[in-house]
């Protein structure tokens, strides 16, 4: 079992997004997929399908309550893709687990039961305890990054909080790497902006880029990942690439 966390303290720049389609990608290749919601916004949740009204149990209850695992998780309508939903509760949890024993490892505790291929972490845009847990709960980690102005703003600080959770609590926390999204290739400035990360972090960063797409942007407000939503989108195209990528580097030594 792989567990991977999507991480970027930035809003916006194609966590969920990413999170969403990675996790329908992998499920068509008959991975069999467990995506977490770490976000109270619980947009990966309502963007794969999932009414967050009708949940009798979720994220909340696995790391605050301890709910056993199986309780918290509900299957998606798509292959393969199973869900722990985020409410909007979890935002007390940022605040409730800061007095609780063992704060940093709850989620990674929570999901040592878990038997799927991948687990698929989408996490909140800060670097608060609920992205920590992810980090400390995950065996590498997938930074998508915008490719719009202030695009590296914030990564020198998110790369040393990832610095300490090695150091600290998850020396075996891998970067798979960088994810250019939101790539428009007719303007020069996101041809600059992917040009400045790919020189900066050469091949850390994917060679697959997402384009931007407005059938990605539409999708999640019908509750489907863009596979399902337009499969013969530029923006299936490119996840689809890029999940069979990321498949690689997870099954690579360096991971
Ligand atoms: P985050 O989870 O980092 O906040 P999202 O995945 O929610 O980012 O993306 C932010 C917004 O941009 C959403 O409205 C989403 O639908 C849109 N979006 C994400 N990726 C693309 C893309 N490749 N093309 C067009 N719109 C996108
Ligand atoms: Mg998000």
């Amino acid at each position: 079992m792989k567990l991977t966390a999507i991480a970027n303290q930035k809003g916006g720049v194609g966590k969920t997004s990413t999170c969403v389609n990675l996790c329908a990608g992998l499920g068509m290749l008959g991975k069999r997929v467990l995506m977490v919601d770490m976000d109270p916004q619980g947009n990966s949740t309502s963007g794969i399908g999932i009414e967050r009204g009708t949940l009798e149990a979720s994220i909340y209850e696995l790391i605050v309550d301890g709910l056993p695992l199986e309780e918290c998780l509900i299957p998606s309508p798509w292959k393969n893709v199973s869900v722990v939903p985020a409410t909007i509760d979890l935002a007390g949890a940022e605040i409730e687990l800061v007095s609780a024993m063992s704060r940093e490892t709850r989620l990674k505790k929570a999901l040592e039961t878990a038997k799927f291929d991948h687990v698929i972490i989408d996490c909140p845009p800060s670097l608060g305890l609920l992205t920590l847990n992810s980090l400390v709960a995950a065996d590498s980690l997938i930074i998508p990054i915008q490719c719009e102005y202030y695009a590296l703003e914030g990564l020198s600080q998110l790369m040393n909080t990832i610095d300490l959770v090695r150091s600290h609590l998850n020396a075996a926390l891998k970067l798979d790497g960088l994810l250019l999204t939101m790539y428009d290739a007719r303007t020069r400035l996101s041809k600059d902006v992917a040009a400045e990360v790919r020189l900066r972090f050469a091949e850390k960063v994917f060679k697959t880029q997402i384009p931007r797409n407005v059938r990605i942007s539409e999708a999640p407000s019908h509750g489907m990942p863009i596979q399902y939503y337009d499969a013969s989108s530029p923006g299936t195209t490119a996840y689809n690439k890029f999940t069979k990528e990321v498949l690689k580097r997870w099954q690579s030594k360096e991971g």
